[in-house]
């Protein structure tokens, strides 16, 4: 290799995963050169986070990055860790500093037959990684209280003033969220770019009915910017619609697939999760974080599996799937091999991708995909590093 890989270690049970793969999947093979940083946890603490910034900061640098799972921390975990601070969640800093977009997509294999059978090609999904409530103000209104949306100029004059609610004789809740054109407008340019890279159909939903301005701003910018690619699209014969969040997943569940689904942050949120599950496991999704100026980080979608890295410490067998970490190693060299044009990296990650999934399509898998196979002879359960050895047979 060239230019290092950006490494992001991370947390818990991908920690471990993490190693193995490097250990019997990469290292005999490839002459790993890599700019390492520690996002586990306790060390994102001993560094009051620093490293997490700087891991996003060298992406920035060269280009390409692949992460680990890793724990956002909670009340619980603020005690289970003696953490300093309760740390910010590493995905939403990196997403921060590259003004990503996350797409996230399904690997298939033969034999692993999703709850949706009319499911035969990967829905990719696309989310917009900023605004909306995760960026809100969000506050407790008290009994009788009035709450206004006011706006400022920036001589703070008065623009407008609206009453969101009179909370008369009860308290409540209030929110106050926000977007940018900007933001929107480059997460649609994103989506269009990355639906002619994948040559996949895209579509984009969100509830303008009723957030008539809100999201209607965000319809308009779409259609927009689809100007910009529409000649592209039909020369290819590929489509874009625009329709209701509601219209979209009657439509996602009726369709066999091979769509990109652009999402706004929340419904990308919560469908990301849908449609992996859907699939089979949240174990065989992968997800790369893409930067308006092509810089790219691979990681699987799932969590740090907080469960089996106890059951692990106890001694106990466990059988995680690894599919997905894989592939966040395979995406991020195939992408670093094509940036620097060495094609023996690229022919390596394929082949990796390849023996994992030939290893599941011979009814070798751990035990989440077990349910899910539908193929002829009985499958056969291998535990975490079991599976990572009959990977490493077959490459
Ligand atoms: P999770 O780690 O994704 O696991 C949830 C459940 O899904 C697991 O208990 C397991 O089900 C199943 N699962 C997920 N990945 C699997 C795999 N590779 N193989 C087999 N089964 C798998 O989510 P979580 O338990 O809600 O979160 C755990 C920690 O991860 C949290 O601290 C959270 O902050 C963090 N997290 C990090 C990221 C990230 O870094 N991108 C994303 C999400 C969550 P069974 O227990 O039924 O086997
Ligand atoms: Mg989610």
């Amino acid at each position: 290799m060239k230019t290092p890989l950006v490494e992001m270690d991370g947390d818990e049970m991908t920690r471990i995963l993490w190693k193995k793969i490097k250990e019997l999947l990469i290292e005999p093979y490839v002459e790993l050169r890599t700019e390492y940083y520690d996002l586990g946890l306790r060390h994102r603490d001993e560094t009051g986070d620093r490293v997490t910034a700087d891991s996003a900061l060298a992406t920035k640098k060269y280009g390409v990055a692949v992460k680990c799972a890793t724990i956002t921390p909670n009340e619980q975990r603020m005690e289970e860790y003696g953490l300093h601070e309760m740390w910010k969640s590493p995905n939403g800093t990196i997403r921060r500093i590259l003004d990503g977009t996350v797409f996230r997509a399904p690997i298939l294999a033969k034999g692993i037959r999703p709850y949706i059978p009319g499911w035969k090609k990967p829905i990719v999904l696309a989310r917009h990684a900023y605004g909306d409530v995760y960026s809100a103000a969000d506050v407790l209104a008290e009994r009788g209280e009035k709450v206004y949306l006011v706006g400022e100029d920036a001589e703070g004059k008065e623009t407008f003033r609206r009453l969101v609610h009179d909370f008369k004789g009860e308290k409540g809740m209030v929110q106050g969220m926000h977007n940018t054109e900007s933001s929107v407008r480059s997460f649609a340019h994103a989506c269009f770019r990355y639906a002619l890279e994948e040559n996949l159909p895209l579509m984009f939903a969100s509830k303008d009915t009723i957030a008539k301005i809100y999201d209607g701003q965000f319809k308009k910018i779409f259609n927009e910017v689809y100007e910009e690619y529409r000649a592209e699209f039909e020369r290819r014969g590929l489509w874009y619609l625009y329709t209701l969040i509601d219209d979209a997943v009657a439509r996602i569940i009726r369709s066999e697939g091979g769509i990109l689904w652009a999402c706004k942050n929340y419904d990308g949120d919560v469908m990301s999760d849908m449609v992996a599950t859907a699939y089979g496991s949240l174990g065989m999704m992968t997800s790369v974080l893409v930067s308006p100026d092509g810089k790219y980080e691979y990681e699987a979608a799932h969590g740090t599996v907080t469960r089996h890295y106890y059951k692990y410490l106890r001694g106990e067998e466990t059988s995680t799937n690894s599919v997905a970490t894989i592939f966040a190693w395979t995406g991020a060299l195939k992408k670093r091999g094509e940036l620097d044009g060495i094609a023996e990296l690229v022919a390596f990650a394929e082949r990796l991708e390849r023996a994992t999934v030939a290893t599941v399509e011979a009814g070798e898998m751990t035990g989440d995909l077990i349910p899910l196979w539908c193929g002829d002879a009985a499958p056969k359960k291998l535990d975490t590093e079991g599976f990572l050895r009959a990977v490493a047979s077959r490459l």
